[in-house]
């Protein structure tokens, strides 16, 4: 990049010293002037196609510099990226997608570090493509995903599955993103991860880190939601078409071990001389954010019914939504002015048509999810009639609480029923401690 910047479409010419300064002023004007302009007006958008233009010239240089750095210090030992051996595959050798297409759906929310003993459970049960699709979706969601949220990725990658081993081409594997977008749930950045790291395809990627790193290289006026096709543009114009596996894992590296989000390690990193955040003096201020909103908060009565014979009811969630297919103890959002207690008669009453009497406290929590937090106030009720439908969701059971490990629940449920046992073995103590001393009284 010596003399040279790429933020105007055409090459300019800056004394070395005087280039850092430049940048920072440019970078500080521009993020000005989109926080003064949201939406984005047409001069801005302008000046981002310009960074496009100008970039061209110095991509050469960048892969070349990101690509030295990974060879030293890029994570090498990812799993699903080396041959069965354990070795590294040479530059255009296929590998085998199975393992990268789990790993990709995995990594859709969640870290490398998180997922990977996930992954690790999953290639055990479920060793290929045609295991999977023959799997029941209750197996697949059971104890394989259960911790890694966002549970309908799993029913989709089970979905995709049988698509795949019914492909008539003979081969289960596409060889196109559209190839890959036709399955459930597979974005471009998946379905381009998949062929760039299954078949080392020339394909460019926009995964959260990526996104990080090439808005703080351009010190981007906007967050990264509000110009999705430039940064597209600029990681197709990075991407080096000769090993596009190594430049995407190397660019994903990059963002995952020194472009972090809340503290960029600049002083290794192997663009910092073109960084134009990094020039402006606050890389951290990158990706330029959404202004904050407020998030709902919603109170939520729980209700864990149980009957004479000692089980607790249970309903599955229907397949739509962030938590479809769970299994749950049922309840809903308190109304106004409504005493929690109210709240779960009316819910037991609506969704399930019984009749229930609400009991002591069993426990509260509360969840936050990105778009809402929730608090769950939860109590003992003790069923008194009406036989359970399943009116809001797939069906209804009636269970021991031994047997609740048996079935899929999100995170919060899993509280629950910890609750749940503890009093109930405090119940079952007190009553063995009532029936001995009763019985050293007689
Ligand atoms: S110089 Fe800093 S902010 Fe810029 S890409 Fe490197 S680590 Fe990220």
């Amino acid at each position: 990049m010596a003399g040279t910047w790429f933020r105007c479409g055409s090459r300019v010419a800056v004394a070395p010293g005087a280039r850092l300064r430049a940048a920072a002023e440019i970078a500080i004007a521009r993020t000005r002037a989109a926080d003064a302009a949201q939406p984005r007006t047409p001069a801005l958008a302008v000046e981002l196609n310009a960074d496009l233009v100008g970039l061209g010239a110095d991509a050469p240089k960048l892969r070349h510099q990101l690509l030295a750095w990974w060879e030293l210090h890029g994570r090498h030992a990812i799993p699903w990226k080396l041959r069965p051996d354990g070795s590294r595959p040479a530059d255009g050798e296929a590998i085998d997608p199975y393992g990268v297409l789990i790993a990709e759906v995995m990594l859709q929310q969640t870290q490398l570090a998180v997922m990977l003993p996930y992954w690790e459970r999953w290639l055990a049960a479920f060793p290929g493509l045609e295991v999977l699709a023959a799997a029941q979706e209750q197996q697949v969601l059971l104890l394989l995903w259960q911790g890694l949220g966002y549970y309908a990725r799993a029913r989709r990658l089970h979905q995709g599955a049988r698509q795949l081993v019914l492909r008539d081409s003979g081969d289960p594997w596409p060889r196109s993103l559209e190839g890959w977008q036709a399955l459930p749930g597979l974005g471009r950045s998946t379905a381009a991860g998949i062929l760039s790291s299954a078949f080392d395809a020339p394909e460019a990627i926009l995964d959260g880190n990526v996104k990080r790193v090439l808005a703080r290289l351009t010190a981007a006026p906007l967050p990264p939601a509000r110009q999705l096709k430039h940064l597209w543009q600029l990681s197709e114009a990075l991407l080096d078409r000769r090993r596009p596996r190594a430049f995407n894992q190397a660019l994903m590296d990059l963002g995952a071990t020194l472009c972090t989000a809340s503290s960029p390690a600049c002083h290794r990193c192997p663009w910092q001389q073109a960084c134009t955040a990094y020039a402006a003096g606050d890389p951290a201020r990158y990706p330029v954010k959404e202004a904050a909103r407020t998030v709902p908060f919603q109170v939520i009565g729980v209700g864990v019914v149980l009957n004479a014979a000692g089980e607790v009811l249970i309903d599955q969630r229907l397949n739509e939504g962030l938590l479809g297919g769970l299994w749950e103890f049922p309840g809903g959002k308190q109304e106004p002015g409504e005493a929690i207690e109210a709240t779960i008669v009316r819910e037991l009453r609506e969704e399930l048509a019984i009749e229930a009497e609400v009991g002591e406290a069993l426990i509260t929590l509360e969840h936050a999810y990105s778009h809402k937090r929730l608090r769950f106030v939860v109590h003992l009720c003790r069923w008194l009639g009406g036989e359970p439908q399943p009116l809001a969701s797939q069906q209804v059971r009636w269970v021991k609480p031994a047997e609740l490990e048996s079935y899929p629940f999100p995170a919060a449920n899993a509280r629950i029923i910890t609750a749940l046992r503890q009093r109930l073995a405090a119940g079952r103590a007190h009553a063995g401690a009532a029936a001995a001393g009763s019985g050293s009284v007689g």
